[in-house]
């Protein structure tokens, strides 16, 4: 593959009939955007003599898309059997290769950057991934990853095996605060761009009077703040799954920096989250995806879910919560949603199209600490762009048809050779 790349010393200019400025939210006549060694030089009216041209004739052109919450090595979870297939029966090499498949997914879908969530069980295949995209070995989308996650002793799959054997388990299960220092210096030294953790599971076991759900905790304050604290300590971010109120106020107490899925957050707990800056990755699609299934294996309180997370986000969009885009693609099958079907979820709840771009692009960005680098055009970040056959800021759905994507100034989806 690396034979075939182009020499990054030349000029590239990638023409459109506009260019989508998503900071100002305005279409701009400035339609040229020139690329030299991977990265935006500047953003033009006219091409600069000598440049290689990509003319991409009436399409608007606008910065790659992020994906804040993916799981490549997941092929479907919305139930037990899903997870103990991968888990117990699938080989890792096999799980590996539908990851090489989730990443060409990825960037089809114009997704250019991901965080990865968890490996659920495959080690630290997710770094490995990682850099055979860095070193061009496989084309994939930027990366961050969080190796193997962490979680306690009883609260994540695979459960209720023999207890005289070992199994493997979705996560590093890991009890008491040096244990939980251990394990976050462990992931760091293996590779981990972020930590991941497990604050509380589940749905709860009924709808409170309130509207909300609650389920206990997975940790004590003193297991929480010692994986958060060492985490920041050696400069890498925090990524709470944190499905109610409880996990998710010891999850801002400890000092997260973001909140996954968080399907039950009542007005005061946005609040809070809006006051420290936490992003919120709701990951709407996924929920729905799974919520059938989760009724019938674990209990009809996931039939009230579709509700509480209409009314948490509409708190978190009152409070001023930064929501930054997020699918959990992988917890339903990568070949099955794009992950782009998460958009008309977010306007449903109010969120306006460009504000729901930009949770894609610049405030996703933000959260990955890449603001500059990735989700935006200006001159020295990387060339990663994608063309929408129309406005879609006047219909979203148009991002599901795209058909040309660059990566780094490399051409990696295109309906002709450039
Ligand atoms: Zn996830």
């Amino acid at each position: 593959m690396n034979d075939e790349r182009r020499d990054t010393t030349e000029l590239l200019a990638v023409r459109g009939s506009h260019v989508l400025d998503v900071e100002s939210g305005e279409l701009s006549d400035r339609n040229v955007v020139v690329i030299r060694d991977s990265q935006v030089l500047s953003v033009e009216a006219t091409v600069p003599a000598g440049a290689r041209l990509i003319d991409l004739g009436d399409s608007i052109l606008m910065p790659g898309l992020i994906d804040a919450h993916t799981h490549i090595l997941l092929h479907g979870n919305k139930g037990a059997e899903e997870a103990r297939y991968q888990l117990m029966e699938e080989y890792p090499a096999h799980r590996i290769a539908h990851a090489v498949q989730a990443m060409r997914i990825a960037l089809d879908n114009g997704f250019t950057t991901i965080r990865d969530l968890g490996s659920e069980g495959v080690g630290y295949a997710d770094v490995a991934l990682r850099d055979a995209v860095a070193e061009g070995v496989i084309e994939g989308p930027r990366m961050l990853v969080a190796g193997p996650a962490l979680s306690s002793t009883g609260t994540y799959p695979v459960q209720r095996y023999r207890p005289d054997w070992t199994f493997p388990a979705g996560v590093q299960v890991v009890d008491g605060a040096d244990a939980c220092r251990r394990a976050v210096r462990e992931q760091i030294s293996y590779g981990a761009d972020w930590i991941k953790v497990y604050t509380n599971s589940g749905a709860g076991r009924q709808l409170n009077a309130d509207g909300y759900i609650d389920s206990p905790p997975n940790w004590t304050a003193e297991e929480l703040s010692a994986i958060v604290s060492e985490a920041h300590s050696r400069g890498t971010k925090v990524a709470a799954h944190a499905t109610s109120d409880i996990g998710l106020d010891m999850a801002l107490a400890a000092g997260v920096d973001s909140i996954e899925h968080g399907y039950s957050i009542r007005p005061a707990a946005a609040r809070l989250m809006a006051e420290r800056g936490v992003y919120l990755s709701p990951t709407m699609l996924a929920a729905d995806y799974v919520i059938e299934h989760r009724a019938r294996e674990r209990g009809p309180i996931w039939q009230a879910i579709r509700d509480v997370q209409a009314r948490t986000l509409r708190n978190c969009l009152d409070a001023g919560v930064k929501i930054a885009f997020g699918t959990d693609v992988g917890g339903f099958p990568w070949t099955e949603f794009n992950q782009v079907e998460e958009m008309p979820f977010l306007e449903r709840i109010g969120m306006s199209a460009i504000d729901i771009l930009r949770s894609a692009t610049t405030v996703a960005a933000e959260l990955l600490g890449l603001a500059g680098e990735v989700g935006t055009l200006k001159p020295g970040a990387s060339a990663d762009i994608i063309a929408v056959n129309g406005d879609p800021r006047s219909n979203l759905t148009r991002l599901a048809s795209i058909d040309f994507v660059m990566r780094a100034g490399q051409v990696v989806r295109s309906p002709r050779a450039y």
